[in-house]
């Protein structure tokens, strides 16, 4: 790789910082022989549920598997409805029809790009049964105001924050916000496994009981099993990745909001960019760094050029993929999450970039994008 180029995430330049940590931990396992679950997974477990604020954590597969997982020991129902942001990862969505349940999109805010109370209150239907508000690219505003709605309606919700491991709203954990929430362990997200991993954090003695059976064949005891479930369990290796990982990750995620303060100040005069939101109270944890800008497609290839790497997160909104023609929404829908596909970039993003890094992008995106007219 050339000096001045600039990749979108970089993994490398952290795992230079733990190598040896991350050695040790793993050379514990492989001694042990602890390779599915064990000692390593079940402290990840009740560490990560410190961190989040929740009573119990249950370490699974992957994040995918965590949502679907979730919906299944909160007992929803073949062809429960489940209101689903058109403005996510098609995993939130194709979790949701895996458990059994039935999709339903809504739009998404305009400031924070998540739903809010107002856009939940316009989806809303009287057969919803559970919401996954997700707080995407790691901003938490207005997710209280989504959980508290559902609430008033008994309307279960699960936070898919695979983004958001570390964000808070007014102080307050996830786990203090809502009952249950489910995470990735995806190597690009912000707390990342060497391998894929995921976990559901839930406050719920009775939804943690069954989770554990749920990932592990619907096993009771060692002789029985009470139901046919799948596997999903997490891996023994992971566990202790993530242990690692864990302790480091506040440090990261200051590091991460450093980034995005510096990209905010060098990129304030310029009206050509649009800023993410960062509100008041709620605490972003910049998974991605997202502007909006005019032909972001042309801009997108001039940074390509000049060594930068670049990404969309997401070119389409879920009603517009083939998987979800058969929803039915047309064109315009869902407005909201439509414009936004247009013209979002997500810039490079990780606790590791330099000063002189976030220079050099910014230098290049003010200089090849075009004012808004
Ligand atoms: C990454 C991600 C997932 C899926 O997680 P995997 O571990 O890749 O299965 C689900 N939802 C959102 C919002 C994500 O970003």
């Amino acid at each position: 790789m050339s000096e001045n180029k600039i990749p979108f995430v970089d993994l490398g330049a952290q795992y230079a910082t733990i190598r040896d940590e991350v050695h040790r931990a793993m050379d514990g396992v492989i001694a042990d022989t602890a390779f599915i679950l064990g000692r390593e997974v079940e402290a990840f477990e009740r560490e990560f549920a410190a961190y989040t604020g929740f009573r119990h954590v249950v370490g699974v597969g992957n994040g995918t598997d965590a949502i679907e997982l979730a919906l299944r020991a909160h007992g929803l129902k073949a062809g429960d409805r489940v209101m689903v942001p058109a403005h996510t990862f098609m995993a939130t969505a194709e979790a949701t029809t895996r458990a059994g349940g039935a999709v339903a999109l809504s739009d998404v805010c305009e400031r924070s790009f998540c739903m809010s109370g107002a856009t939940f209150e316009r989806a809303v239907t009287s057969d919803t049964r559970f919401v996954l508000p997700v707080p995407i690219y790691g901003n938490p505003a207005g997710l209280d105001e989504v959980v508290d709605a559902a609430r008033r309606r008994g309307i279960v919700p699960i936070v898919d924050a695979a983004q958001a491991h570390g964000a808070t709203v007014g102080g307050k954990k996830l786990g203090q916000i809502a009952d249950t929430a489910t995470f990735s362990f995806y190597p690009g997200k912000n707390l990342g496994a060497y391998g894929d991993a995921g976990a559901v954090a839930t406050n719920d003695d009775e939804v943690a009981r069954l989770l554990r059976m749920w990932r592990n064949h619907g096993r009771a005891s060692k002789f029985d099993h009470e139901f046919e479930a799948t596997n999903s369990r997490m891996d023994g290796l992971q566990g202790a990745v993530l242990r690692v990982k864990l302790r480091h990750l506040e440090e990261w995620t200051e590091g991460r909001r450093t980034v995005a303060a510096t990209y905010r100040e060098l990129l304030a005069d310029h009206p050509a960019v649009r800023l993410p939101e960062e509100r008041d109270g709620a605490r972003h944890v910049y998974h991605l760094f997202v502007v909006r800008v005019e032909d972001r497609d042309g801009l997108r290839r001039t940074l390509g050029e000049a060594g930068i790497a670049t990404g969309i997160h997401y070119p389409l909104p879920l009603h517009r993929l083939t998987a979800y023609r058969r929803l039915g929404h047309g064109k315009g829908s869902f407005p909201v999450s439509e414009a936004i596909c247009e013209d979002i970039l997500s810039l490079p993003m990780y606790a590791e970039l330099t000063r002189d890094q976030i220079t050099a992008v910014c230098g290049h995106l003010t200089e090849s994008s075009r004012p808004v007219r």
